[in-house]
């Protein structure tokens, strides 16, 4: 506020009318005046992977106003309150606006020119000092597709560091390992109706009414369905579930294996599906010999009689469907459990059709596009690094030379910070995420990147705890600023679109991108007659043609009119863009005989149990108000009052074991470090001998706790299930 406003205020000739009157808006209806509108811009949501269409209102060159588009056949108009705050992240304070270069230890701000000079430089000497794979990148899911296909080509074939990958792996990279080991490929097969018309519906470690509430809606309109909720948390989704399974934590394997044996025991596997689509059955009819009901019961928690029903309930359904997020994905046994998912969907034959499907929710509004678009854990397309006719394919398609396209995947994200803590990796480009909330075990992390010779960060926004490290921080466009496709968790490809310019002298990661080509000297050779993304997404459209996410039918003509198409779409589809589609629906998989592979698992204690000196179990979540690392939702002051600070969740044996009472303050500690000063909630939420903080807040960062275990298929990180314990904050420690 300005002292003329302020004084205004205060002598009362301003009286706030503007701020607060009501008027009629043609679109709107009656409504504050603050949100009447001169044009809306159709776009999709950039929080999470529901891809919900939205209308940006915009008047006087600022996005006054969203509201979800009617049309729109995601959310048929519907929005969570984080969608409907959005565009207040546009003119939130701490924007990132203006190139700004470290000198003498100050960020101080210069020019494009310089910016991408210094950029290309400083990149080049540390990869002539210390070889090609020196130079990491991170990027995120949170470009647009165009933009992740234009920074692989550029990362890999532009730079030659094949040390690329993305904030996914934090969070999905069990489900594309997982999809990849049973199907042949990534890609979540079903679609959002599949809630809507599934009989039953077993949902694992997903929160979806916090991290995907849109989705809600499609549970509500089955009032057929029977919705089993399996989580240790009873979350606001296991509250509307008919049957809630409150497993021991990280117990889902082993409940998933038992349901199997039941299954197959049963009788109630169908043979047929299983002879003509899989391989691997004897083997996997071995594997759960071991799960008795007994066994299962022991390490689940859960009574005989529940796991036989659940096991009877999902056999017998006609089409039934898993869902599962996080609680599933973050852990050592991640890419096992995604298999063993599978396992149980291929033997009843639940996939492929209508209501039946397992089905991976994705995290991030693009975190699809990302793994579409590859060149971390595969090559785009869907292509794999070890096909020499993949291989081949591409360097047709690309005009280079075969020899050119990588023939391996380079480190994964926590591999990359590992080699920083080892100096193999000198020089870090950090594209819109923040480690320095997000990363497990931050100390390792810092540790990583105080040995670089140069960190690069390219962010929207300005102070972040990482852009506060950065040697060089480029100011990069958001949501609302810019263009593109996001693909959502069912594999719907929506436009978003720019409504406003980026403040300052932001540019889009897409122009940033192609003045780093430029300067690098390859923008002719790998983008050449590129000038905006729908350049990028036209060459996209060729290089996934026949494909599996074949794009080659979709224009941004045609999404702009459907709201949203879903891959595959060839361009001599003869269906319509309205139909739902699923994967596999012909029983034929991206494996080289084209049949499914049945894969045994095995369920193994979570690497850090509880003991006397830890003896509580620390799991990591999400609140519906926030999203990720607060950048873009710490800004916003309605999410902010909503939810302005963590908690700890306790249940009330625990809090009077250790004579705490609610709303003391208390510290959380682990062999790692200590969280401090954390609001005390004594909640039945959680078990006895379980604890619940929310990872959103810096303030109170649960990762400085949690500890450095990985998926040592995925590389996933193990955020959940650390040993922890919890003492009444003292002055002491604060
Ligand atoms: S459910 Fe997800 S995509 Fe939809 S409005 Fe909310 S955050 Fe956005």
């Amino acid at each position: 506020m300005t002292l003329l406003q302020w004084l205004k205020l205060k002598s009362g000739l301003d009286n706030g009318s503007a701020k607060y009157s009501y008027g009629d808006d043609p679109v709107l209806g009656f409504t504050s005046n603050r949100k009447h509108s001169e044009r809306w811009v159709n776009s999709t949501c950039g929080y999470c992977s529901v891809g919900c269409g939205m209308q940006l209102g915009v008047r006087d060159g600022k996005v006054v106003t969203v509201r979800g588009n009617p049309d729109h056949p995601v959310n048929l108009g519907k929005l969570c309150p984080k969608g409907l705050a959005e565009h207040y992240a546009i003119d939130a304070e701490g924007r990132a606006k203006y190139p700004l270069l470290r000198k003498d230890g100050q960020l101080t701000r210069i020019g494009w020119n310089e910016a991408i000079d210094t950029l290309v430089k400083r990149f080049r000497k540390v990869q002539e000092k210390y070889g090609p794979e020196s130079l990491g990148i991170i990027s995120t899911g949170q470009l647009v597709t165009e933009e992740f296909y234009a920074l692989g080509k550029l990362v890999q074939l532009g730079f030659g560091t094949s040390n690329y990958d993305g904030n996914t792996t934090l969070c999905m990279a069990a489900a594309v390992a997982g999809y990849k080991r049973s199907f042949g490929s990534d890609g979540p097969p079903g679609a959002y109706e599949d809630l809507e018309k599934a009989d039953v519906i077993l949902l694992i470690g997903a929160n979806v009414a916090e991290n995907h509430p849109i989705l809600c809606a499609r549970l509500e309109a089955n009032a057929t369905r029977t919705l089993i909720v399996a989580d240790p948390r009873v979350t606001k989704t296991a509250m509307m579930a008919d049957i809630y399974l409150p497993l021991k934590p990280r117990s889902d394997l082993a409940l998933i294996n038992a349901i199997l044996r039941v299954v197959m025991d049963e009788d109630l596997y169908d043979k047929e599906y299983v002879e003509r689509h899989t391989t691997g059955f004897a083997e996997l009819r071995a594997s759960v010999e071991r799960y008795t009901l007994e066994y299962a019961s022991e390490i689940t928690g859960l009574s005989t009689d529940l796991i036989h029903e659940i096991a009877l309930l999902y056999g017998n359904a006609k089409t039934a469907f898993i869902g599962w997020t996080m609680g599933v994905n973050h852990s050592t046994k991640g890419t096992e459990t995604v298999n063993a998912i599978n396992n149980l969907a291929l033997v009843t034959g639940n996939i492929g059709r209508t209501g039946a499907s397992p089905f991976s929710i994705t995290g991030q509004c693009n975190a699809m596009g990302t793994r579409e678009a590859g060149f971390s854990s595969g090559l785009p397309g869907y292509r794999k690094f070890e096909s020499e006719k993949d291989r081949e394919e591409l360097a047709g398609l690309w005009n280079l030379p075969f020899d050119r396209i990588p023939t391996k995947r380079g480190l994964a994200y926590p591999d990359i910070i590992e080699a920083a803590v080892s100096k193999k990796i000198r020089a870090l480009w950090i594209i819109g995420t923040n480690p320095l909330v997000s990363f497990p075990n931050i100390d390792v992390l810092k540790h990583g990147l105080a040995n670089l010779d140069l960190l690069v960060v390219q962010d929207g926004f300005h102070p972040t705890p990482t852009t506060e490290l950065a040697d060089l921080l480029l100011p990069a466009a958001i949501w609302g600023e810019k263009e593109g496709t996001y693909t959502n968790s069912e594999r719907r490809v929506s436009k978003v679109n720019a409504a406003v310019s980026p403040p300052g002298e932001a540019r889009s990661d897409f122009d940033i991108f192609l003045a780093v080509a430029e300067k690098l000297g390859c923008r002719e050779e790998l983008f050449a007659g590129w000038t905006s993304p729908v350049d990028a997404f036209d060459e996209w459209r060729r290089v996934t043609a026949g494909r599996l996410c074949d794009y080659s039918g979709i224009t941004y003509a045609a999404l702009e009119e459907h709201g949203g198409i879903q891959w595959p779409f060839p361009d001599s589809v003869s269906t319509t863009p309205e139909v739902a589609r699923r994967l596999y629906s012909d029983g034929q998989f991206q494996t080289e005989d084209g049949r499914a592979r049945l894969l045994p698992t095995q369920w193994a204690p979570f690497p850090e149990q509880p003991h006397p000196e830890f003896p509580l179990i620390l799991n990591t979540g999400r609140t519906v108000e926030h999203w990720h690392t607060r950048t873009k939702t710490g800004g916003i002051s309605i999410l902010q009052r909503m939810s302005p600070r963590a908690w700890l969740e306790m249940n009330s044996v625990d809090a009077r074991k250790l004579g705490l009472r609610a709303h003391d303050r208390v510290d959380v500690i682990s062999a790692r470090g200590r969280v401090k000063e954390v609001e005390l909630r004594v909640t039945e939420i959680v078990a006895p001998g379980q604890i619940f903080l929310p990872f959103h807040f810096v303030e109170s960062n649960a990762n400085q706790i949690t500890q450095s275990a990985f998926d040592p298929i995925s590389r996933e990180p193990n955020y959940k299930q650390c040993a922890v314990r919890v003492e009444k904050s003292s002055p002491v420690h604060t």
